[in-house]
């Protein structure tokens, strides 16, 4: 019989009774897992109970009060790895990594782009090549979020060079560990580093961290590109939450701001950032349904525009005092932290956005195309073998 709300409120307040909140964290975050209780719309054994997912819903409110996971540390590998894992991953994959994902015990960053490739990222020109049970991999790959404190990552290489870009891509779990990664900070716009450069060389990769056929790379990777937009810009708010509600925030608390044309620009925003959540909302329950389509690419390109526009009126607003700078220092940073920080910060930060996880440029092809329909841009490079492309 399907899962319901009752149900699944049922099944929190047993496990509830057999395990103490303010016991071990990990341990507690474990058991949650093993009884389903971490993504209830994955399948039973793997953290969750096969349920539709908007009953995970159901679960947060009903845990609210006991361990959480760190969504920011924890974001690569939860909104991008789990689902690309939980797609193409083996069953021997899928148990050996899942767990430990969604607890944070491993954290997981993303090897895609490299200084060659970004947008146009079937380019790339890592190249892993096959030595018996193991695959040899070598190249420069750059912008990883938090490469620094993870133990896994999800990595995409050229495994042949002789057929076109897109052909002749695979998809790994790269060894965080193994001999040959290196990691170097990348010092940020903000003055942290939440990025490195990794190079990888001579890393010896069993075949069985492979994700998906040989040369199917790319299909592979589009399941995380897809996974990734709505987990930047998908998050749920909750109305005049978020990057507005600090905005009207600070004009609430300044008469000196109540300009008419202040107040306009405000209003304008305030309906956009509710226009956008309320997109969110929609988004939400068809993913419900399925994986994330094309819609993910408007809701990412949303919220970096309005993150900018906001965080630029939140400086404006503030005059002098918004031109301080909170910590200049270099620092390791885990994760964006808008709402921690101040109003320089956010301000810096939110130029990220528009380039992240697909920049706004491509992100409106995509809606051009794959949401209206539009014709495509010119592709003169899609039949030419890689290794024929003009470098
Ligand atoms: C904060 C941050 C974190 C990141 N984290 C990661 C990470 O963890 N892992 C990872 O792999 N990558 C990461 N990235 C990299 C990010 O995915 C790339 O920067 C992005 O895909 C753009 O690639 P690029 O920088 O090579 O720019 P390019 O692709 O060289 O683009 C340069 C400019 O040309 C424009 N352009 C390119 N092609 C077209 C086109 N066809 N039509 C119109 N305009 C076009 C772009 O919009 C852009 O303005 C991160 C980036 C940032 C800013």
């Amino acid at each position: 019989m399907a899962l319901d709300e009752k149900a699944i409120q049922e099944r929190v307040a047993a496990f509830l009774a057999g395990h103490d909140p303010a016991g071990d964290r990990l341990e507690f975050l474990r058991a949650r897992f093993d009884a389903g209780l971490a993504w209830v719309h994955f399948p039973e054994g793997l953290g969750g109970l096969g349920a539709p997912r908007e009953l995970q819903n159901v679960v947060e409110r009903e845990l609210v009060d006991t361990p959480q996971l760190t969504p920011g540390v924890q974001a690569i590998g939860l909104g991008m790895a789990a689902p690309t894992i939980l797609t193409f991953g083996t069953d021997e994959q899928r148990k050996r990594f899942l767990r430990p994902l969604w607890t944070g015990e491993e954290i997981w960053c993303q090897l895609f782009s490299e200084p060659g490739a970004g947008s146009d990222l079937a380019t790339l020109g890592t190249r892993a090549v096959r030595d018996g049970d193991e695959w040899v991999v070598d190249g420069q790959k750059v912008w990883t979020s938090g490469a620094h404190h993870s133990r896994w990552a999800i990595l995409v290489a050229r495994t042949d060079a002789d057929v076109p870009k897109h052909r002749g891509l695979t998809y790994f779990v790269c060894d965080m560990h193994a001999p040959g990664v290196e990691v170097r900070p990348l010092r940020q716009i903000t003055g942290e580093a939440e990025f490195n450069e990794v190079f990888l060389t001579g890393v010896r990769l069993g075949d069985d961290l492979r994700l998906g056929e040989i040369g199917d790379g790319w299909r592979v990777a589009q399941t995380t590109l897809m996974n990734e937009r709505v987990a930047i810009g998908g998050a749920p708010v909750r109305r005049g939450g978020g990057m507005v509600g600090l905005v009207a925030e600070n004009w609430r608390a300044r008469p000196e701001l109540r300009t008419h044309d202040l107040h306009q620009r405000l209003l304008r925003l305030w309906v956009e950032a509710e226009v956008t959540r309320l997109a969110g909302t929609r988004l939400r329950e068809q993913l419900s349904a399925g994986q994330p389509g094309p819609e993910g690419s408007g809701m990412k390109l949303s919220f970096a525009t309005l993150n900018q526009a906001l965080s630029g009126l939140d400086l404006e607003m503030r005059g002098e005092e918004g031109l301080g700078y909170d910590d200049w220092s270099f620092r390791r940073s885990d994760s964006v932290d808008f709402f921690g920080r101040g109003t320089g910060y956010r301000y810096l930060r939110a130029k990220g956005n528009s380039i992240e996880g697909g920049t706004s440029e491509i992100l409106r092809n995509i809606v051009a195309e794959r949401v209206l329909g539009l014709p495509s841009e010119p592709r003169v490079d899609k039949d030419v073998p890689w290794k024929d492309l003009p470098r």
